[in-house]
């Protein structure tokens, strides 16, 4: 039962209580003895007793607000949220609470040694590092929530999206907030096919289709291919180097529904937990925050790994 909430058990309680007491206790005598004088004393008690009540509740309301800009301020537990330093400098009086999901920045990343092959791109499921990073990849597009913005502005993590070119047309703007946090946008083909059942022919389209699009959408060619649904063969894989993707991108943790399945039954350095633009992504990706704080970890940019040389 919550502590702020009238109690039925308390009521009926004083209610027994009050039914118990008979009228001729000395309490009772007492009570109707009691001078003019002393009903004021106690009426003017209670008042005054309203008053610092009131007067505490307020301090209690604005205490939010300072002592979210003192932590800011002092910098040791929480950073600003983005804008908010320029609000108050403007004299505003918008209140910020403390960001409670903020991760700490990634740690300088330890350079890792990554797969080669003459024959095709590489695949990376995870990257092979002993830092404790792990890295967050959204796919396809399909919901576009603002309030994922939101979460990944407040969490202050870099992530990797992979949209479906179509749904990265319909929601460019979208997609490059995810950029200006940080992030980067890489490809996921255009029509979402099984790469495995399609020609040659075919899967060049779906592979290479997305590069010029994306990169007059967001400015930057992307180097990282998702085949959907994890699906690849060896032509996949040499078709992805032929247009100049470095590497093909699976993951080694997906986030589902409020449930991370980690195939390493947890956490490992250097995961890429897949996600999905879906109405569960803010539940998921606070559910990622939640394992990184217990357990160490905090998100880095998979570019930064992988694309470092
Ligand atoms: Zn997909």
């Amino acid at each position: 039962m919550q502590c702020d909430q009238p109690s039925p058990e308390n009521g009926i309680f004083l209610g027994h209580y009050t039914a118990a007491v008979p009228r001729s206790t000395l309490f009772s005598r007492l009570l109707s003895q009691m001078s003019r004088r002393g009903w004021i004393a106690i009426a003017v008690a209670l008042a005054v007793n309203l008053t610092v009540v009131s007067i505490g509740l307020a301090l209690d309301a604005r205490r939010g607000t300072d002592s979210s800009a003192a932590s800011r301020i002092g910098g040791a537990r929480v950073s600003p949220p983005q804008g908010s330093a320029s609000k108050r400098a403007a004299g505003t009086t918008t209140t910020t609470q403390p960001d409670p999901i903020a991760l700490p920045p990634a740690p300088p990343r330890t350079p890792v040694i990554l797969p080669t092959s003459s024959s095709g791109a590489p695949l990376i499921s995870r990257v092979p590092t002993t830092d404790r990073v792990v890295f967050v990849t959204i796919d396809d597009g399909v919901v576009r929530d603002p309030a994922v913005i939101d979460t990944v502005r407040r969490m202050k993590i870099p992530v990797t999206v992979f949209p479906v070119r179509d749904f990265a047309r319909q929601g460019q703007a979208y997609f490059q907030q995810f950029v200006d946090l940080g992030g980067l946008v890489e490809a996921h083909s255009i029509k979402h096919s099984n790469l495995t059942k399609l020609s040659a022919k075919a899967q060049q389209a779906e592979i290479c289709g997305p590069l010029a699009d994306l990169q007059t959408m967001f400015g930057r060619r992307p180097l990282l291919f998702r085949p959907p649904f994890g699906a690849y063969n060896s032509a996949t894989l040499s078709i992805a180097a032929s247009c100049g993707y470095r590497y093909v991108v699976n993951w080694t943790a997906a986030a589902n529904d409020g449930r991370i399945d980690w195939q390493a039954g947890k956490m490992q350095a250097g995961d890429i937990v897949l996600f999905h633009f879906r109405t569960d992504l803010v539940q998921n990706l606070l559910l990622l925050d939640s394992i990184c704080k217990q357990q160490g970890f905090t998100v880095a940019r998979l570019e930064d790994y992988l694309l470092a040389t």
